[in-house]
């Protein structure tokens, strides 16, 4: 599939992966580190060398092009590329193939994302689907244990080859390449490969993230291999090496991503989801999933049409099904547009957003799966009669019990139209992804969420692959509908792509990109991404303070979850309406999401935003600063 392979290589040596660490440790021991530059370390086993994992600064400002990324080193390589001329769907695919490498627990080839983007040429926003297939055998009980009649407990089927979906990243840096970008994928790998092959340094994210997995990762042996070395968690300061990420990237390089959906490693990954690699003395049920190598020849990346709502006199583009990030953000700015969101009164801008997402979510469950294999009434979800008809169940003073009732978009609104049909309980979903900004000088912007679904996907490594396979079908309904009860948009399928929140988001501003943003965050994402927006665009914050605002989160459940200083600063007025506040249970508890954003302040000037620090924070740059 690839254009043009890159330039050969000489195949690089496979030793051993341990002995790579053991090398990359003695390298970082040799280097003269300051007494105060040594994170301290968690475990009393860490090595002895260790270094400072690279400073992250959370906004920059300037010309030529801006990124913005969870990791330094995914956004130095965007930076790179658009420094020698590549633009920023180059530089959204070279980035994700290094977060690839320093984000192994929620961004890798095993797994799939969204992008939209912004052609300046065409003055087009485009979106590129490359979520995760369910295998042909997949039924709308495929997640019911046959020996209970109940659905797999969550846990269980996250850990499972059944959780495995068919995996996008590559199809979609593919297509996005071939239909955006001027550069191939084997060149745009090159710097990923420097960094799996060299190593990088752990940060505590990347420690706290193997350690919430470590159990699970011992069961299964070529994950315990590649992410516990020794049988440890990586020390923070210590460095991580990928050698057989580096080689994965390398034979893609050469060969094309046939490779991967028609070749030899697809073959693996089925062999790998038909038959999990679980240490025989493991206790764990680990199930097998269902993909066969013909699931993975009949993946396709998608370019779609993007939602599309008008706000405020912008217009804010978003991914559609199978999506539900469009529609949810799209439904819920059309219901706010109907008031007027002052910023001298933020609790009740603030009740006002909470009320609108509520009906958005019942909505959304109701409505909301793979628009290939249901119908998703797209267009009347998004029609300002039909917001109009929710915004009037908005009670100014008071909070609507939760959960409330979907409503009908049908085409036929009428003010206060009493509840429809009660829609199903949330579901639980992967709090981890992770999403990135670029934009370049010619104006062309890309906004890009990818996910293996939960922190370290489904546990499985392909062995000697370097990379976790996602456990992205687990963002289906487990059990069908009751007799009785409401059709469920989301049960599982043959090829159908599991409903996602993930919500890669671009504003245009009279025909002009204007802001762009995502984050991770499960079902969470559309709530922040929704939040970040009314901050800025309504309540009179900058783009760095309406990213660093605490955040709340209704999904049309009886509470509202939120950051502590949330509650601090808005529990008091908003309890007074009738609002549950409690704080967010994570994971990470307490924190709800990890957004990047990038605004263009005026032709050619960009803002770069990252989190100072949730998850750690994120890296935002730009290629030529201006102090402001
Ligand atoms: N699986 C989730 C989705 O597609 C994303 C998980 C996350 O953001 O953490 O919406």
């Amino acid at each position: 599939m690839l254009r043009s392979p890159s330039p050969s290589k000489p195949p690089a040596s496979r030793a051993p992966r341990r002995t790579a660490l053991v090398a990359a440790l003695a390298t970082a021991a040799s280097l003269t580190v300051p007494a105060a530059a040594v994170a301290a370390p968690t475990a009393p086993t860490a090595p002895p060398g260790h270094q400072r994992p690279p400073a992250k600064q959370p906004v920059a400002t300037g010309y030529g092009g801006a990124v913005s990324t969870v990791d330094p080193d995914a956004s130095r390589t965007a930076l790179e590329v658009l420094r020698r001329g590549g633009n920023a769907m180059d530089a959204a695919v070279a980035a994700g193939a290094t977060l690839g490498v320093t984000e192994p627990y929620v961004a890798a080839i095993g797994g799939g994302g969204y992008i939209t983007y912004y052609d300046a040429r065409k003055r087009r926003v485009h979106a590129i689907d490359g979520r995760e297939i369910a295998p042909k055998r997949m039924r709308e009980d495929s997640f019911i244990d046959p020996a209970t009649g109940e659905p797999l407990p969550f846990d269980q089927a996250v850990t499972s080859g059944l959780g495995v979906g068919v995996p996008g990243t590559l199809a979609q840096w593919d297509l996005a390449l071939r239909r955006f970008g001027t550069r191939d994928l084997g060149r745009l790998l090159r710097p990923a490969i420097r960094v799996a092959d060299r190593g990088f340094v752990v940060d505590r994210e990347f420690h706290e993230q193997t350690a919430l997995n470590a159990a699970r990762f011992r069961d299964i042996v070529p994950t315990r291999e590649l992410f516990l070395p020794d049988g440890r968690v990586p020390a923070v300061g210590s460095v991580f090496r990928n050698p057989d990420l580096a080689d994965t990237y390398r034979e893609l390089a050469r060969h094309g991503t046939d490779r991967f959906y028609e070749g030899r490693l697809g073959r693996e990954i089925a062999r790998t989801v038909a038959d999990p690699p679980v240490d025989p003395d493991a206790t764990r049920d680990v199930r097998p999933g269902l993909m066969r190598p013909r699931d993975l020849a009949a993946y396709r990346a998608l370019v779609r049409e993007p939602t599309h709502v008008s706000y405020r006199g912008m217009d804010v583009y978003g991914m559609p099904p199978s999506s539900s990030g469009g529609t949810t953000i799209g439904e819920s700015l059309n219901i706010l547009g109907n008031f007027r969101l002052d910023a001298r009164d933020p609790a009740a801008a603030l009740h006002h957003y909470l009320e609108a997402t509520k009906l958005a979510y019942a909505d959304r469950g109701r409505y909301l799966g793979d628009a290939d294999k249901v119908d998703v009434p797209v267009d009347e979800l998004l029609s300002p009669g039909f917001a109009r008809e929710r915004a009037c169940l908005i009670d100014p003073d008071r909070a609507a019990a939760a959960p409330v009732a979907a409503g009908s978009p049908d085409g036929d609104y009428r003010p206060c139209v009493p509840p429809g049909t009660r829609t199903r309980a949330l579901a639980p979903e992967g709090p981890q992804t992770t999403h990135l900004v670029v934009a370049d000088k010619w104006g062309n912007v890309a906004s890009y969420t990818l996910s293996i679904e939960q922190f370290g996907g489904s546990g499985i490594t392909v062995p000697g692959r370097g990379f976790l396979l996602n456990n992205q079908l687990t963002d289906f309904s487990f059990e069908p509908p009751a007799p009785g009860e409401a059709p469920d948009p989301n049960v599982p399928g043959p090829h159908k792509r599991p409903r996602s929140s993930m919500s890669p988001t671009l504003v245009l501003k009279d025909g002009r990109p204007k802001l762009a943003l995502g984050t991770p965050g499960g079902s969470t994402i559309i709530t922040t991404v929704l939040q970040i927006l009314i901050n800025r665009i309504d309540l009179g914050m900058d783009l760095p303070a309406a990213l660093n605002a605490p955040r709340a989160t209704q999904r049309n459940t009886p509470r509202v979850f939120a950051e502590q200083p949330f509650i601090d600063a808005y529990g008091e007025d908003l309890a007074a309406r009738g609002h549950r506040l409690q704080v967010f249970p994570g994971p990470p508890a307490g924190v709800i999401g990890a957004a990047t954003g990038l605004e263009i302040l005026r032709p050619g000037l960009v803002q770069a935003v990252a989190e100072p620090t949730r998850r750690g924070g994120g890296s935002a740059l730009v290629v030529r600063p201006v102090r402001r």
